[in-house]
């Protein structure tokens, strides 16, 4: 059970959240994956904050053709495992390979949120708080009046972004031990 009243679901971006970005490439292969400093840590905790923790990730880098859907299951196969040795669940990982911006399962569009909801039926978006380091991540999670929390150092501190997330942390370690509500 989750230890608080209102958010029981948790929607995790991956890449600058989880593990670290690859500048202008992609994540290819476990060598590329390095986790965010305390992001496993992270990760345990809200295990026990939340009921449930799903991954939310835009991987345009297969729709390309530079890496495989095996590719990618190698690398997941390997973070999941890291994160079970440090304490932590993850419930479910869902990821668009499109290139079209336009397709309802890349973020900021929704269609991922509601692949999860069909799996796990109970999900309410209301009660649902979105994570990510970019503005389609915060736009996915407004969208779906979720709470959103950016993290990260990707924006200015001027920009308008700050604005319309509901909450900043420098990373998923500080959301992680902060959060209470
Ligand atoms: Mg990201």
């Amino acid at each position: 059970m989750s230890i608080y009243t209102h958010y029981k679901y948790l929607f995790l971006d991956r890449d600058g959240v989880i593990n670290q970005e690859r500048p202008d490439d992609y994540v290819k292969n476990i060598s590329e994956f390095v986790f965010e400093k305390g992001a496993l840590e992270a990760i345990a905790i809200l295990s026990a904050k939340f009921d449930y923790i799903f991954i939310i990730t835009n991987q345009r880098g297969i729709g390309r053709k530079i890496m495989s859907e095996l590719d990618l299951a190698k690398i997941h196969g390997y973070m999941l495992a890291e994160i079970g040795k440090a304490g932590g669940r993850i419930d479910n990982i869902y990821y668009c390979t499109d290139l079209n911006s336009e397709s309802i399962n890349r973020k900021p569009n929704v269609g991922m949120a509601f692949q999860a909801q069909h799996d796990y039926p109970a999900i309410d978006f209301t009660r649902s708080v979105m994570v990510g380091n970019s503005k389609s991540d915060i736009e996915f999670g407004n969208k779906l009046n979720m709470y959103t929390v950016l993290v990260g150092d990707k924006y200015k501190k001027e920009h308008k972004i700050y604005s319309t997330a509901n909450a900043y942390y420098e990373n998923l370690y500080k959301f992680a031990v902060d959060f209470k509500l």
